[in-house]
């Protein structure tokens, strides 16, 4: 069964239609990459998935519930955002018990004390510091925890966002170019990390990027977007050698 169904998602700013009625069935487990140049409507489309924005028509389902009306904290996704999105005046270990609750990230960067709000308490905060220690572990961030993320680097930063995500053990991860904010090299670096990590999880991914080569790299499937609509979605190795459009062909550079 699909695990996040999107069935004719449109989505309109005023009289700009964004997204043209999109229909994607993504399976558990899944690492699925929405690709396509900037303006496309990557990003709008992973916060209709995480209930940030509200889709014009059409529904959203996770797993076999239809989720609609239902807030961000209760879809039990994570998102992982390209800037961070880090407490500064907590600590690593304090960020990363303290996740970002979506519904707190319009004002996130007007209130930052907020986070020091959030915590939680008695059994629930043994759970989760066992989970951070846990995540630490894996993500080999252990040695950071006492520092505060104005004393990490862009790569260490990263990491912490996606500790922080996978310290709650959501049932997918929603991430908006993670990796956009590091360096070539650091980045081609993070590409692997993150296939790796998610084989490790064995946890839905839902990525989205500008970045065909990264697309192309990480992905069992991508979805080639294109002012709102999917024009190809399938394997990366089949939309590399056989793209259905001449857009597509472009966009991924397929020889001729
Ligand atoms: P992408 O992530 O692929 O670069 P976006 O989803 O951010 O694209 O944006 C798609 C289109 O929707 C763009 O034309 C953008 O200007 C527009 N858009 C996005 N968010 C809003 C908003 N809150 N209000 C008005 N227009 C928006
Ligand atoms: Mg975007």
């Amino acid at each position: 069964m699909a695990q996040i169904g999107l069935n004719g998602i449109t989505k309109s700013f005023g009289d700009t239609i964004v997204l043209q009625g999109i229909d994607l069935q993504i399976a558990d487990g899944e690492f699925l990459t929405l690709v396509g140049p900037s303006g496309c409507g990557k990003s709008t489309l992973l916060r209709i998935i995480a209930g940030l924005e509200a889709q014009s028509g059409g529904d959203v389902t996770i797993g076999d519930r239809q989720v609609n009306r239902l807030r961000p904290s209760r879809r039990d996704l994570a998102m992982v955002f390209q800037s961070y999105a880090l407490y500064p005046h907590l600590s690593v270990q304090q960020n990363m018990e303290t996740p970002l609750r979506l519904r707190d990230l319009g004002f996130w960067e007007r209130a930052p004390l907020l986070g020091a709000l959030l915590p939680g308490r008695g059994a629930k905060l043994d759970r989760l510091r066992a989970n951070v220690r846990e995540v630490a572990q894996v993500l080999e961030i252990e040695h950071l925890l006492a520092r505060k993320p104005g004393q990490l680097s862009g790569g260490q930063r990263q990491r912490v966002a996606l500790g922080r995500a996978m310290v709650r053990k959501p049932v997918a991860f929603l991430m908006d170019e993670p990796l956009s904010n590091l360096d070539a090299a650091l980045r081609v670096h993070m590409r692997a990390e993150l296939a790796q990590l998610h084989r490790a999880l064995g946890t839905t991914f839902v990525y989205v990027t500008h970045d065909q080569a990264e697309a192309l790299t990480m992905s069992d499937r991508m979805a080639v977007m294109m002012d709102g609509v999917i024009l190809q979605l399938g394997a990366p190795s089949e939309i590399y050698r056989d793209p259905q459009h001449r857009k597509v062909a472009e966009f991924v550079g397929s020889p001729r």
